[in-house]
């Protein structure tokens, strides 16, 4: 299809449609709807069909450290991570999970398995909110939320978790404790070209992505870990055995054939803009651009500036282009969120990030018209 390309404007993103002020605005989740037009372009590249007799066992790979993970996809992922350069795949196994969220739990569980005294889990402020409750849903003895990595003053074995790109504030960060003994994730779900310059292949311990912040699909709930020491790769297999026996095998094909077609998307040099990459970040690129004119029009917030890196993927130069807005409100508000909400823009509170309720993240992902509303609406709102 020649003619697709994102044509996001002020316009069209409206639809011709008013802003009604009385509708809600909601970009509290990080839900990635904005994915749906790209793969309604591809019209039926990604289609699945599953009669109904296949695939009912619960083994795809019996022979494997990963006996449920299918072939088909640890196939597609180490072609994507070796066509996008954003992570080693040699000498690592692939534990497949139902979402990067998961695998998480996973990496709590094998990494504490066999611990004689409790493990903290930190993360530098601003992290994700999700760590906090994941990390303590289960009351584990073995490990526990210890809060900001950049105040971790305990003695103690300790995790900490590196997200990066970061989620919510879209940094590009490196491990902030550096004791010895400590055990590194990397939660690496949006180390992906649309929104930040590919740098170099990722290279450590344990890295975690997911199809849900790469291809849009979240609804899949597919994620994937690159594993470097089979023990703990094990124990990952044994978390996912003993909580959900295995990964639906349906939602890994389907995963398996969209990786696939996004792989095959970046080598038709005669049609560039059939780019999966190239279709996002152009999309990211606009939404950003149009944000922060929003922000200057307002005059009462502040938005992250970032360095440009230089991308090997793309073979230039470009500033990030986070999946999130970390959104600062300036002067004499102190809670910005609910301020947003008096404006019916529902964002999520610094506060669940581990900082100052004068920051909101709002998603950057959802569909065109949702962010064309937020952006006019933004763009109005003056004290
Ligand atoms: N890690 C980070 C940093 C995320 O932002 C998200 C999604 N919001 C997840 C993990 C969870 O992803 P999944 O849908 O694969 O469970």
């Amino acid at each position: 299809n020649q003619n697709m390309h994102p044509t996001l404007s002020p316009l069209n993103v409206n639809g011709g449609d008013a802003d009604d002020r009385r509708n809600v605005i909601n970009l509290d989740h990080g839900d990635p709807t904005m994915y749906e037009r790209y793969w309604q372009e591809m019209g039926d590249k990604t289609t699945v069909v599953i009669p109904g007799w296949q695939f009912t066992s619960y083994f795809s790979d019996a022979g494997n450290l990963c006996w449920f993970l299918e072939p088909e996809l640890a196939k597609e992922i180490v072609r994507l991570h070796k066509v996008v350069g954003n992570a080693i795949t040699e000498g690592r196994h692939i534990v497949v999970g139902t979402g990067s969220s998961q695998l998480f739990l996973a990496a709590l569980y094998a990494f504490t398995d066999d611990a004689s005294e409790p493990f903290s889990v930190v993360s530098a402020a601003p992290y994700y909110s999700s760590y906090p409750a994941a990390t303590d849903c289960l009351k584990s003895g073995l490990y526990k939320w210890g809060g900001d990595a950049r105040n971790f003053t305990k003695t103690g074995p300790y995790i900490e978790l590196v997200t990066s790109p970061n989620n919510p504030d879209g940094f590009v960060r490196k491990s902030v404790v550096n004791r010895r003994g400590g055990i590194l994730v990397h939660d690496l779900a949006y180390y992906w070209p649309q929104y930040t310059p590919i740098t170099s292949a990722a290279d450590y311990e344990l890295m975690l992505f997911t199809v849900s912040k790469s291809t849009g699909h979240a609804g899949m709930r597919i994620g994937w870990a690159l594993v470097k020491d089979p023990l703990i790769a094990k124990k990952m297999v044994k978390y996912i055995e003993l909580s959900t026996i295995g990964v639906s095998k349906d939602s890994q094909l389907r995963a398996a054939k969209v990786l696939k077609v996004v792989s095959d998307s970046c080598g038709i040099a005669a049609r560039p803009r059939e780019n999966f990459f190239t279709y996002c970040h152009l999309l990211m690129a606009e939404r950003w651009k149009l944000l922060r004119e929003a922000v200057k029009q307002s005059g009462i917030f502040s938005l992250p500036e970032f360095e440009p890196g230089f991308c090997n993927f793309f073979q230039c130069l470009f500033e990030p282009l986070p999946a999130f807005a970390w959104l600062k409100c300036e002067g004499v508000i102190e809670d910005c969120e609910s301020f947003l909400k008096s404006h019916n823009i529902w964002t999520r509170s610094g506060r669940h990030f581990g900082v100052s309720p004068s920051y909101v993240r709002v998603s950057m992902l959802d569909r065109d018209r949702t962010f064309g509303f937020f952006v006019k609406r933004l763009s109005q709102i003056h004290l």
